[in-house]
């Protein structure tokens, strides 16, 4: 579990780690944030990270707190003091806080920023991964600039309830055109019969994964055809595989679409490969002290 809490310049015990009541990030969604893997005391692919929190923030126009290096330092001993080998980070910079306003004017303060870690144990998410997920499909209900990760959740939230119900692990949001933009919170693949490697084209619809990035270095350097480009949930079914991608799960085999199995019903070889060679071509910064 996570004990401390970096907010605003100081670390808190974990029940002791508060923001403002009228800030906007809680009143408003207005706040964007990143989650980065923890392997083995280093942060993964930190640079592709840093880089989409950069992008998010001034898609919002808020200001950015602090520079790379002062990133950094707060990563380093959030995860130091959470004592945290294998896990996640969390970053969130909302705008602020002030008497609420639709407007931003009203923002008295600089921005919010807030980093935890938490632990996970490595041998359970491969067990999940040898297992495989199950994915329920339902309509796109979410807005037109999914590109922008913020934390305006609840539509993801409300989704993988709905998926949980029909023990489902992951929704995936189709769209009006029938196609597949990817999960409450991860991306979509599926590997077709011919052997080609399918994942949606980046757009304002869906988020541009940093797994997904990486993973197209992966994809590259062995020689697998990659497709960039929308799926059915149909084909999805027929595919020999699929799975899905995010800095939480790396990459997840999933073995049923709303029911029914993807190709023997098993996690796919190609998505387990893939997923065993992942962190050959991430990019790694060791975390010292922790
Ligand atoms: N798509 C959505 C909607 C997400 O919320 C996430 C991760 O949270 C992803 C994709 C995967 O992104 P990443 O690989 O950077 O974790």
């Amino acid at each position: 579990m996570t004990k401390v809490v970096y907010v605003n310049g100081t670390y808190h015990r974990y029940n002791d780690a508060l923001v403002h009541a009228e800030d906007r990030g809680f009143q408003f969604g207005d706040a964007v944030y990143e989650v980065c893997e923890i392997k083995n005391r280093a942060i993964v692919d930190e640079e592709r990270h840093m880089t989409r929190l950069a992008r998010s923030l001034s898609e919002l126009s808020i200001p950015s707190p602090m520079r790379i290096g002062a990133w950094q330092r707060v990563i380093q001993e959030t995860v130091r003091r959470n004592r945290v080998r294998d896990g996640i980070v969390y970053l969130q910079v909302s705008r602020g806080a002030g008497p609420r306003d639709f407007l931003f004017g009203s923002v008295e303060t600089e921005p919010t920023v807030v980093c935890l870690a938490r632990p996970h144990s490595r041998a359970a998410q491969q067990a999940n991964a040898e297992k495989g997920i199950s994915i329920k499909s339902m309509p796109e209900m979410r807005w037109a600039r999914c590109d922008i990760k913020t934390v305006m959740l609840l539509p993801a939230s409300l989704a993988k309830e709905e998926a949980k119900k029909s023990g489902a692990q992951e929704a995936w949001f189709v769209g009006a055109d029938g196609n597949v933009r990817e999960g409450g919170s991860s991306n979509a693949w599926i590997i077709t019969n011919d052997n080609e490697l399918i994942t949606p084209a980046v757009s304002s619809a869906i988020l541009r994964g940093i797994t997904r990035t990486t993973l197209i270095d992966l994809i590259e350097r062995e020689g697998l055809t990659l497709v960039e480009r929308g799926f059915t949930i149909e084909e999805a079914q027929a595919a020999r595989e699929a799975f899905i991608t995010s800095a939480s799960n790396l990459v997840m085999p999933a073995v049923q679409i709303d029911g029914k199995p993807i190709g023997n019903g098993h996690p796919g070889i190609t998505s387990l490969k893939l997923r065993a060679s992942f962190h050959e071509v991430a990019q790694m910064r060791q975390l010292a002290g922790s």
